[in-house]
């Protein structure tokens, strides 16, 4: 049995980023696609990636425009209107 990845952990943490934007070159994407394979604890950590990528990125914007629409406009007035309240007392 011979079925060692070619790339380490710490390899495969460096060619994530490449991996995610599709930038790898073919040769090391199959090295880094086996490694997954093989190691558990790089496809959690590949994961964990994902997920921080997509909250810093996409997600935060997402965010902003989800809560904005999902608040009916009546409870937007009135938390507006309240704050008009407070402000004259
Ligand atoms: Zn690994």
């Amino acid at each position: 049995m011979n079925d060692r990845p070619n790339l380490s952990c710490r390899e495969l943490i460096d060619f994530i980023a490449d991996y995610l934007d599709g930038s790898l070159p073919p040769q090391v994407r199959s090295d880094f696609e086996r490694h997954l394979g093989v190691c558990p604890s790089c496809v959690s950590y590949l994961d964990g990636y994902r997920k921080s990528m997509m909250l810093g990125k996409a997600a935060l914007r997402d965010y902003d425009d989800a809560r904005l629409e999902s608040a009916p406009e009546s409870l937007v007035r009135a938390v507006l209107a309240a704050r008009r309240q407070s402000d004259k007392a």
